[in-house]
């Protein structure tokens, strides 16, 4: 029986999560789940899979649960986060949280040596190599990407070496907006920039998808879960989202994972790897339905999310860290109705600008770069 903890166990890759172990009882079990505002669905979720410990937003939320389940372990608040991470009887802590809020919970599980079934990829960008020199610190954790581009590659790339990899080709789907002119997006609004073509995900991730900014975020994944230079990163628009990535190796051979676009084969590949299991959970693909397959580049004069992204990786130390950051606030002043949607780019571009890169070799420093241009943006931007 292995047991997992989810980390955000309320939102889409959460919810997404529980059915996979809903469908496989037998092997796996849920030791503990975290939520943070939605209460209602983290009780259906506690009486559904009885999880021996729980976290949740706020104090007083938390005292109601531990009224009802006298019986349990009942965290609240970032410290309680942090502790989810470390209990010791997990043998897998997924981070399905949304943000650099996700970064310390995902430290306390590698420092037990876990396995980290990891979603939460502003981690591995804000906070990227503090995680790197980590791993090495303890080496019995590791990191199983859930995302599902990496999830592909990390699938693709499984029996070569790493010397073997020439290019990382990640595709995008290219988000809700593909092919409209800055004219057009000029006044689009939250509902239009929501309804994402192919995934149905979070608030944060589908916005990030619109502005691309997402695979920027995935590209600074890549480069710090793989080890793969900037320089041989690529992506492409493929709009179909059957190919969930590419590698390309030395002998110009390319291997690809291809599925249904759908979490659930990525989430359970984490926790069963390096095994593959069948699930009902899980649909089969026909390719006898797929009209084609279509590749393109994504229009950067419109799209800066990926260009802006390779910027901050290619300048490393803290500068992913501030990029994530202020897209994080970007992405909220947006949904409030605060700012227009090709602000975020501009926010993020100058935020970049006013930053002064550190290394980026301890939490600590991470932590006071993300303060700092959450509150540059909020000053700049955020004022009613
Ligand atoms: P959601 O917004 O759907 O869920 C976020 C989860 O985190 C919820 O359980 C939420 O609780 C909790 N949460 C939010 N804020 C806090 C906080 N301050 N402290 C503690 N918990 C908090 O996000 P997604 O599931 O879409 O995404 C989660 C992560 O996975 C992100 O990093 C995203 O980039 C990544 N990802 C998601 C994919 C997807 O298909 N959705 C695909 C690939 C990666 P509550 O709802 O109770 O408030
Ligand atoms: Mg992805």
């Amino acid at each position: 029986m292995k047991k997992i903890t989810i980390l955000g166990s309320t939102g889409s890759i959460g919810t997404n999560a529980l059915k996979v172990i809903d469908a496989k009882r037998e092997e796996f079990q849920v030791l503990g789940i975290s939520g943070y505002s939605n209460f209602e669905l983290l009780k259906e979720q506690i009486e559904k899979f009885n999880p021996k410990y729980i976290c949740i937003g706020n104090e007083d939320k938390a005292e109601i649960l531990k009224r009802m389940y006298p019986e349990k372990v009942i965290y609240f608040g970032d410290d309680g986060l942090k502790s989810m991470g470390a209990l010791d009887e997990a043998d897998i802590v997924l981070t399905a949280i949304s943000g650099a809020v996700g970064i310390e919970a995902t430290v306390e599980a590698i420092k037990k040596q876990k396995r980290v079934a990891l979603a939460n990829k502003e981690t591995m960008v804000a906070a990227g190599e503090y995680i790197n020199n980590l791993l090495k610190e303890y080496p019995k954790a590791e990191i199983i990407p859930v995302d599902s581009e990496h999830s592909a590659l990390f699938q693709s790339m499984q029996g070569s070496g790493s010397k073997e990899v020439k290019t990382l080709i990640i595709t995008a789907s290219g988000g809700t907006f593909r092919g409209k002119t800055l004219d057009e997006l000029k006044d689009v609004t939250v509902e239009q920039a929501l309804k994402h073509p192919n995934w149905a995900m979070g608030k944060k991730i589908t916005i990030d998808s619109s502005t691309l900014v997402n695979k920027g975020l995935e590209v600074i994944e890549a480069h710090m879960l793989f080890g793969v230079d900037y320089e041989n990163i690529e992506v492409l628009v493929h709009p179909q989202s059957i190919i969930h990535s590419m590698v390309e190796f030395v002998d110009s051979s390319i291997i690809a994972q291809i599925g249904v676009p759908d979490m659930k084969l990525p989430i359970q590949y984490a926790f069963t790897y390096p095994n593959r299991e069948a699930s009902s959970e899980l649909e089969r693909l026909d390719l006898k339905r797929l009209k084609e397959l279509t590749f393109d580049q994504v229009d950067s004069t419109v799209f800066k999310g990926v260009e802006l992204a390779f910027y901050a990786g290619k300048v490393g130390k803290t500068m992913p860290c501030v990029f994530n950051s202020a897209n994080e606030v970007a992405v909220e002043l947006f949904l409030k109705g605060k700012i227009k949607f090709l602000q975020i780019y501009e926010i993020i571009e100058k935020a970049m600008k006013q930053h002064e890169p550190k290394e980026a070799d301890n939490l600590e420093i991470i932590k006071k770069v993300d303060n700092e241009t959450r509150k540059w943006v909020y000053d700049s931007y955020g004022r009613d």
